[in-house]
């Protein structure tokens, strides 16, 4: 790729047949050798807040497939501080403004977005069309529209597109996922899921506020709850009803408080999910024919804790789910092994999350869902 931008590069393989397979889910390494499978790729990180420096930087120093190679901040002592901190030379670094020059940058392969939820959308397609592989962190965007609008500008540039949902990485989801599809107890019927935490820090912050967080608990930590709800059962619910309870409107002005919500899968199944930023909640529940299983905590960055209804454990070794699931990536891009979080994925919570805030708005109705199997990865 020395003569040819990865931009233009990429743009030539989606308008050709190669473009096709690429788009389908076949390897980059095998249809034109662009990524080499041993070669770690390069990962710029756009957002140095608490996220970016708290768990992914580290996260990437231990990755096997990809390493930090860049930073994108609009703070300019930030950048002197990680350039130093992870021996990033100036060239990877970027402000808000010449971002779009990344575009020439071949050290850099994959643009992960950590901003504000309102401004992911921007971010992606302006790394889409810089021809960069996108990581987007969660929830996608703020509505569908941008969703579609993201998944759109990675396919018209061809490139990969991921969400960070960590917790599809994580051996305690893959372990819950083997249990709901071996049916290692029966079939699954009750699905619970709760994610929340209590806010009390500071008002003026952007999760609670509306323009740049879209919605409240449900945006932060609902989209867990929906996630736990979807591979604890294997399948996407068909409908859902919801209420939206709220006990500190002077301090939640602008966002949800807390939610609950009722989702109907097929064969029966019925779940249930609360999500709040006014109580810790952290666990899922699965009750099968024959037993049950339970995370408990469960959406947090481990180490995660399971047990079952015949008295077993369920434990691994702890790893940083953040270095699991950019590894995992990462190997998607180089060999076209299994994308965990694929941008369908997103929308999908998305569209869940727009069907729960109509609910709430329209008195609790249920709103019927056609999602199919989008965004289920086995
Ligand atoms: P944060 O507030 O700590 O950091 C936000 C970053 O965005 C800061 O570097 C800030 O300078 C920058 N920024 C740029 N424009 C901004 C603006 N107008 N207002 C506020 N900040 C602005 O937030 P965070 O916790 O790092 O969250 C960032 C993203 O990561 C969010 O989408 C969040 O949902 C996601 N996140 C995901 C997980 C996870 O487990 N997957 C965990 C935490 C956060």
């Amino acid at each position: 790729m020395s003569k040819i931008s990865r931009r233009t590069f990429n743009k030539k393989l989606t308008q050709g047949m190669a473009g096709t397979a690429l788009l389908s889910g076949m390897p980059l390494a095998c249809g034109m050798g662009a990524e080499q499978s041993d070669k770690k790729l390069g990962i710029a990180l756009v957002g140095l807040g608490s996220y970016s420096s708290g768990q992914l930087a580290p996260g990437l120093v231990d990755a096997e497939h990809c390493y930090l190679a860049g930073i994108v901040t609009g703070t300019p002592s930030k950048a002197s501080q990680w350039m130093k901190q992870y021996n990033i030379p100036k060239e990877n670094v970027y402000n808000y403004e010449n971002f779009d020059t990344i575009a020439t940058n071949d050290a850099i392969d994959i643009v992960y977005v950590v901003l504000p939820n309102s401004m992911h959308a921007e971010f992606c397609i302006r790394a889409a069309k810089a021809g960069k592989h996108v990581i987007c962190e969660k929830p996608m965007a703020v509505s569908v529209a941008e969703c579609d609008a993201i998944i759109e500008a990675c396919e018209e540039a061809g490139v990969k597109l991921s969400v960070g949902y960590r917790m599809q990485s994580d051996p305690y989801t893959n372990e819950i996922k083997r249990l709901v599809k071996d049916k290692v107890y029966g079939s699954i019927q009750y699905v619970s899921s709760d994610a929340g935490y209590i806010s009390r820090g500071n008002p003026g912050q952007w999760r609670l506020n509306y323009a740049l967080s879209g919605g409240g608990a449900l945006m932060n930590m609902g989209v867990y709850s929906i996630q736990s709800n979807i591979y604890g059962t294997g399948m996407n619910p068909i409908s859902v009803s919801a209420q939206e309870f709220s006990t500190r409107p002077d301090y939640f002005k602008d966002t949800d408080e807390s939610i609950t919500a009722q989702m109907e899968f097929p064969n029966g199944v019925v779940g249930h999910m609360f999500t709040s930023h006014n109580a810790n909640a952290n666990r899922l529940f699965c009750s099968f024919e024959r037993g049950w299983a339970e995370l408990n905590p469960c959406h947090n960055y481990g180490p995660l804790k399971g047990r079952t209804s015949d008295g077993k454990e369920i434990s691994f070794p702890h790893k940083s789910q953040q270095m699991l699931q950019m590894d995992d990536f990462a190997k998607h891009i180089k060999t076209g092994s299994t994308n965990f979080a694929p941008g369908e994925m997103g929308k999908r919570d998305m569209i869940i999350v727009e069907a729960i805030y109509r609910s709430i708005k329209e008195g609790g109705k249920t709103i019927p869902l056609d999602l199919g199997t989008m965004g289920i990865v086995s």
